[in-house]
């Protein structure tokens, strides 16, 4: 199967064709006041946020490095890149991955699906993403359209998450690289979901909720935030994670692929 990031086409729709950014998630699975610290009076703080834009950077210079070095992780392949840029993410979110995997049970991993994301690549999913809102809904313009947007990928500013080494999506799964039940694949819209896309999504089976439950569980315990619209979207370093965490400070700006030594050779 191929799947395009955050924008796979679905039966009946693409790309949000309905709904508002405030569109409501439940509770999150943890139910607890710091987990659901992503939703502001009800709606879920965007990426492209004003308040998010506004943070400063101050990027500490750590190097990008390949999650395929870690033994303790997983690499899910199917958004593989000839460079192998997928999976590279900056030193500090590596280790932090390492240290979360550790507090799994049994045969269970960490498996990262996409990490740092280039800003040419940023664009051309952006771009995708508002053709086929405008295809939908022909009158969506300016700030709403980039609202909506936004929802499943963020503007594509070389500031943009993924574009900075310090946003990962990643998934579950078992010691022979099978993903867990997490109620939904990776970058699947609201509307292709049905809203279970939402980290918070009450209609779960449960034992999707209860690999829900343990993901959020072990990224927070290393410091990592999740974006409340996406369960598999979490950052360490960048502006949304400054927001969310109380930091004056984004410590990861854009990243350049050229602070590794390892791109082009696949581990
Ligand atoms: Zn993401």
């Amino acid at each position: 199967m191929t799947v395009v990031p955050h924008v796979v086409p679905a039966a009946g729709g693409v790309c949000p064709a309905g709904g508002r950014p405030a569109d409501r998630p439940g509770e999150w699975p943890g139910s607890t006041g710091s987990e659901r610290s992503g939703i502001v009076s009800g709606e879920v703080m965007l990426i492209g946020d004003p308040a998010v834009r506004a943070v400063p950077v101050v990027d500490n210079g750590e190097a990008l490095v390949d999650v395929a070095s870690v033994p303790e992780l997983s690499v899910d392949h199917r958004l593989a890149d000839p460079q192998g840029m997928y999976r590279m993410l900056r030193s500090g979110v590596v280790d932090r991955l390492g240290r979360a995997a550790a507090l799994l049970p049994g045969d269970v991993r960490i498996c990262v699906v996409e990490g740092y994301r280039p800003y040419e690549l940023q664009k051309r999913y952006f771009e995708q993403c508002c053709s086929e809102l405008l295809s939908a809904r022909p009158d969506l313009g300016g700030a709403e359209l980039e609202a909506l947007a936004s929802r499943v990928v963020a503007p594509p500013e070389d500031n943009s998450p993924h574009a900075t080494g310090g946003a990962v999506d990643l998934t579950l799964c078992d010691g022979a690289g099978r993903p867990l039940d997490m109620g939904t694949d990776v970058n699947q819209s609201p509307e292709q979901s049905g809203g279970r896309c939402y980290t918070a999504a009450a209609e779960l089976p449960p034992a999707a909720i209860a690999n829900r439950r343990l993901l959020v569980r072990v990224l927070e315990a290393v410091g990592m935030v999740n974006y409340p619209t996406e369960w598999w979207h979490w950052s360490y370093g960048d502006r949304y994670w400054a927001v969310r965490s109380g930091e004056a400070a984004a410590c990861y700006g854009p990243a350049a692929a050229s602070r590794t030594g390892r791109v082009g050779h696949p581990a």
